[in-house]
């Protein structure tokens, strides 16, 4: 009897994905917790019947929420993380030595339990003694910060359910206002394809671009995240993207990545036609 995981990507449009075995299934305080088991993409995490990830192509979206900002700021030391219960974001961070101090901030803590359970090769750095969980709402803990961070990484859900504040006007003013005076926010910025997720981006865009004076962004190729193009969001108090990436001092960490390189960073900003018009009129030159 064949087993199918679907994730409505629209009204008309599903992805399913060929399950061998359900291995969680719960409800938390915040959302359902799904872990399916899968020949195609090994084990994924689903949250609400969202896609979250999964062990085939999770490198793809930790990779490109994390490096292309420690490739342009040129001193990461202390880093924030909102949402990423996953740990993805906190491992590829981890990498780098002298980063001194990482805050994760993750509302869900059966995600973190699900996730250490289910994807240790994903969780292997929350334990790192520079890491630090809070189990709280990332909007309001960001109240509370001022002029702390280098780096802050908004790897939340979707605009709804719990992940919700994490688009509003007022927690991009906090995380402006968390940053120091040279700092960058990278946030997970939906997909420009299909019309809802192009709204939710747009709608998010605008709200950055009114709290910070560089505000780009850039792309990768998920295959399971609706449509398969997403967007991250690229904002900074003080360096560009381009400009500022210094390639030179990147490469020579000599960090093997699978889907990261300088190049692709430069190539990841330019991005399709009708995605710049989807944005331009939020977007301030630069
Ligand atoms: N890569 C995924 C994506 O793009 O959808 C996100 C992965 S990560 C699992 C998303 C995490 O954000 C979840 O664990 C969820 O519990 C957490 N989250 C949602 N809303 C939050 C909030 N207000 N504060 C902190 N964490 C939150």
């Amino acid at each position: 009897m064949d087993f199918w995981f679907s994730e409505q990507h629209t009204n008309d449009v599903k992805l399913s994905i060929r399950v061998d075995k359900q291995l969680y299934s719960a409800h938390s305080d915040f959302q359902r917790i799904d872990v399916f088991d899968s020949p195609e993409f090994g084990r994924f995490l689903v949250l609400d019947g969202y896609m979250m990830l999964t062990q085939k192509d999770e490198f793809i979206y930790h990779e490109m929420i994390v490096h292309p900002a420690m490739a342009v700021h040129p001193r990461v030391r202390n880093a924030l993380v909102i949402g990423g219960g996953d740990g993805g974001a906190v491992r590829e961070l981890c990498r780098y030595d002298d980063i001194e101090h990482i805050d994760l901030v993750e509302i869900d803590k059966q995600v973190v339990e699900v996730s250490r359970e289910f994807f240790p090769e994903i969780t292997c750095s929350l334990d790192d003694p520079r890491v630090k969980i809070h189990y709280r709402d990332g909007l309001r803990y960001v109240r509370g910060c001022k002029d702390e961070y280098d780096l802050i990484i908004v790897d939340s859900t979707d605009p709804f359910g719990p992940g919700e504040g994490l688009f509003t006007r007022e927690f991009y003013g906090n995380c402006y206002k968390a940053l120091k005076e040279d700092g960058i926010m990278i946030n997970q910025h939906e997909s420009p394809f299909y019309r809802e997720d192009a709204l939710a981006c747009q709608r998010a865009h605008k709200r950055i671009v009114e709290s910070f004076p560089i505000s780009k962004v850039y792309q990768a190729h998920i295959p399971t995240y609706p449509s398969g193009h997403w967007l991250f969001g690229f904002a900074s108090k003080k360096y560009h993207p381009l400009r500022d990436l210094d390639e030179k001092r990147w490469n020579a960490r000599g960090l093997q990545c699978k889907y990261y390189t300088t190049m692709l960073h430069k190539g990841a900003f330019y991005i399709p036609a009708y995605v710049e018009e989807l944005l331009k009129n939020v977007e301030q030159a630069d």
